[in-house]
C-alpha cells in the first residue's frame, strides 16, 4: 500500500467508499485498505451494486457480504431495481450486446451518488493492470477521444458532484491479484458474468495476454506510457467544467446524461 501513501491517494482522516463486486480484485482492495487502516487513520465503507443478473450476481453478493463481514467493513447494497425500477436483465432483454455499456453507466451513477450521500471524498475501485490496459486499447479502437483522455482525475476536475476515483491496484496484474487473494484465503467468487461473452473487452484481453507472452512487461509499459501522455491529453480534450443534466441534475457533457437517456428509452 506504498502507492496509496506515496501518491497520497488517501489523505489522513478522509472517508473512502470502496466499490465491492464480490470478485478477487475488489475484495483484495478492501482487505488491503483494512490493513492500511490499522496504520493510517481514514474511514471506509463499502458499496455493493446489485445489477440484477440472474444466475450470477447472487453468488458474488454472497462472497462480498461474507468477506466484508469478516473484515468488519460496513457495507451498503444498492440495486438497479430499487434505483431504476428494473434489473439489468430486463434493461437488455432484447439487446444483450449493449449489456456492458448499460451496466457500466448505471453502476457508475449509483456508486458516485451513494459515495456522495455517504460523504466520502474518494471512491476506490479494484481495477487491475489488465483492466486498465484493456480500457486504453478499447477507447482507442472506438476512436473515443474523450474517454481516452480522461484518466482517473478527470471526474474531480470537471465537477464537484463527482467523487474522486482512485484505483490503487491499477499497476498489479490480474494473476498477481488472484495469487494474493488465494494466499490470504479471501472469500471471493470467480464466476463469469453471462454478458461478458458479448463484450469487446474479452477479445482485447486475449490480444494483450498474447503480447505479454511474446514481449514480457508489455502490459506494464502500455499503462506507464499512457500515464505519461495523459496530462497532455487531458489538457487538450477535457473541458474544465461541464453542464448539468436537464433531467436529473447530475453532471454531463450533453444536455441529458447517459443514465437518463437509457431510462428515457424504457
Ligand atoms: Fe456488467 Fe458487463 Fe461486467 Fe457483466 S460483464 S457485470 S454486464 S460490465
Amino acid at each position: 500500500m506504498r502507492i496509496i501513501r506515496e501518491d497520497q491517494l488517501i489523505k489522513k482522516n478522509e472517508k473512502v467508499a470502496v466499490a465491492v463486486s464480490g470478485g478477487k480484485d475488489s475484495l483484495t482492495l478492501a482487505y488491503l485498505l483494512k490493513k492500511l487502516q490499522a496504520r493510517y487513520p481514514f474511514q471506509m465503507e463499502a458499496i455493493i451494486v446489485d445489477e440484477g443478473i440472474s444466475g450470477y450476481r447472487a453468488h458474488t453478493l454472497d462472497a462480498a457480504k461474507s468477506q466484508l463481514e469478516k473484515l468488519e467493513i460496513e457495507y451498503h447494497i444498492e440495486s438497479f431495481k430499487d434505483n431504476f425500477g428494473k434489473t439489468l436483465d430486463s434493461f437488455v432483454e432484447n439487446n444483450k450486446e449493449n449489456a456492458c455499456s448499460t451496466c457500466g453507466i448505471l453502476r457508475r451513477y449509483i456508486l458516485n451518488k451513494k459515495a456522495r450521500e455517504l460523504s466520502c471524498t474518494k471512491l476506490a475501485t479494484g481495477h487491475n493492470l489488465d483492466d486498465e490496459d484493456q480500457s486504453v486499447i478499447m477507447n482507442l479502437m472506438r476512436g473515443d477521444v474523450i474517454r481516452f483522455s480522461r484518466g482517473q482525475n478527470y471526474y474531480k476536475k470537471i465537477s464537484d458532484k463527482f467523487v474522486e476515483r482512485i484505483k490503487p491496484l491499477r499497476y498489479f496484474l490480474e494473476k498477481e491479484i488472484v495469487i494474493f487473494a488465494l494466499n490470504n484465503k479471501l472469500t471471493f467468487d470467480s464466476s463469469e458474468c453471462p454478458y461478458a461473452e458479448y463484450a469487446m473487452r474479452g477479445e482485447v484481453g486475449k490480444f494483450l495476454d498474447r503480447m505479454e507472452e511474446l514481449r514480457p512487461t508489455t502490459k506494464y509499459s502500455l499503462l506507464s506510457g499512457y500515464d505519461k501522455v495523459l496530462p497532455a491529453l487531458n489538457q487538450c480534450f477535457i473541458p474544465d467544467s461541464i453542464g448539468i443534466c436537464e433531467v436529473c441534475g447530475e453532471p454531463t457533457m450533453d444536455g441529458t446524461c447517459m443514465r437518463c437517456k437509457i431510462l428515457e428509452k424504457e
